[in-house]
């Protein structure tokens, strides 16, 4: 029998975090949950600790510290209460965990990621933002330190089931991404100006969280998976592409040098993910059903509008540029959305921020992360004003 992981679940709260959970609670003989950290809901992961039982519970917002620790004493738990980002950097990289799963979301989740992978951990990597915004730092501490990677975005984990049937690195011609469309699929630009938040987080195949969700409805989402290909697979941006899929039942595929395309099919559901990520080299149970293609009828796919979905293409030239552009694309982009989600700005000042806070810092090369999380600040710093320039000019939408 496989020995016991235990499993740090970061951003234990969310939708990835509900998922893993779930697939955890399946194999209560193999997996066990030993660390959870969400951002600042303080009831709600009190109540994953009474369901999982961890070791440690970790609340982002110091401030909650007292109201955790009160929380699970009331609950008669023996779960260790912390509070912080360097506690759970700590915890993360210390014999609390075989296994991360970086589920926060943002650049937030990028310290906690590069603890788990200068530790050597099982880094099981849903957090996308940290590998647009410093990739070769994170490939490069986890290729040292024997850490490793296997994504969880549904993409790249096809991507990656796919590439174990290949022995070298130029067997590969091409990976194409698939990617649903978002809400918003088929619609022209002008027509997008006045949708709601409600109306970009209402996602037709997938249930995610409202910063993921959003992206999907801009296209940015696809855009910054075509960075994270680029860094997990280490392909250049011109052997990658995009095809909408609105089924979301094919997750990617690898041509090869031989005419061979692999894809990986199955339901939109981020348990087969996970469970790929939590028993690999094994198959364990997900609790997803098997795909019915008969019941499906059709695959259908057509090519991206990058008129109407301008952050595609905002992230494909960042990937060209390299260097500091897609930190600078990251960290304008979740300001943007944020602004967006608040009701501050429309849908259309996303691509706009974004594109304007490119053209105000120009990509130079990414020495360290220091300068990354400097570029960061400042991108951040310059769309922010720019969001508040949007909102004062009447950009906003009527809530
Ligand atoms: P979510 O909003 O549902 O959950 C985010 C989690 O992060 C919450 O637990 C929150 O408490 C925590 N968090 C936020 N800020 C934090 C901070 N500063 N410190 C500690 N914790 C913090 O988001 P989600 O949909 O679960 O997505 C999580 C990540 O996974 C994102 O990077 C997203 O792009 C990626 N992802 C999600 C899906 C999906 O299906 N949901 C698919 C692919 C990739
Ligand atoms: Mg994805």
């Amino acid at each position: 029998m496989a020995e016991m992981r235990t499993i740090a679940v970061l951003g234990a709260t969310g939708s990835i975090g509900a998922s893993a959970l779930d697939v955890i609670a399946r194999h209560p003989g193999r997996l066990r949950a030993s660390v959870l950290a969400a951002g600042s809901d303080v009831p709600a992961l009190l109540a994953l600790c009474a369901r999982h039982r961890p070791e440690h519970a970790v609340i982002a917002d110091q401030g909650a510290f007292a109201r955790l620790r009160d929380g699970l004493r009331a609950a008669g738990l023996s779960t260790q209460a912390h509070a912080g980002a360097e506690a759970l950097d700590q915890l993360v990289a210390s014999d609390a965990c075989d296994t991360v799963v970086a589920a926060i979301v943002g650049a937030a989740g990028l310290p906690s990621t590069l603890a788990a992978a200068r530790a050597g951990k099982r880094l099981l990597l849903a957090n996308k933002e940290a590998l647009v915004l410093a990739g070769e730092l994170l490939t490069g501490i986890a290729a040292g330190a024997n850490a490793e990677i296997i994504p969880i975005d549904s993409e790249h984990n096809a991507i990656f089931q796919c590439l174990r049937s290949r022995q070298t690195q130029g067997d590969v011609r091409r990976i194409v991404l698939t990617a649903s469309g978002g809400p918003f699929r088929g619609r022209d630009r002008v027509s997008l100006a006045t949708v709601t938040p409600a109306q970009a987080v209402a996602h037709p195949k997938w249930s995610m969280g409202p910063k993921i969700s959003v992206d999907s409805a801009t296209l940015m989402n696809k855009g910054l998976e075509l960075i994270e290909a680029h860094h997990l697979f280490a392909i250049p941006g011109g052997q990658l592409s995009v095809l909408v899929h609105p089924q979301s039942l094919v997750h990617s595929l690898v041509e090869f040098v031989d005419g061979s395309t692999l894809a990986q099919l199955g339901l939109p559901d981020m348990r087969t993910s996970l469970a790929v990520g939590l028993g690999w080299p094994e198959r364990i149970e997900s609790g997803v059903a098997g795909l019915d293609l008969l019941a499906h009828g059709k695959l259908e796919f057509e090519a991206p509008d990058t008129d109407a979905f301008p952050c595609l293409a905002l992230a494909w030239h960042a990937l060209e540029a390299g260097g500091t552009a897609p930190a600078v694309l990251n960290a304008a982009n979740e300001v943007a959305v944020s602004a967006f989600l608040q009701g501050r700005i429309g849908f259309l000042s996303i691509p706009e921020l974004v594109e304007a806070t490119l053209s105000a810092l120009p990509a130079v090369p990414a020495s360290s992360l220091e300068a990354l999380l400097a570029v960061d600040a400042e991108a951040r710093r310059y769309s922010s004003a720019a969001v508040t320039q949007h909102a004062s000019k009447g950009h906003a939408i009527p809530a």
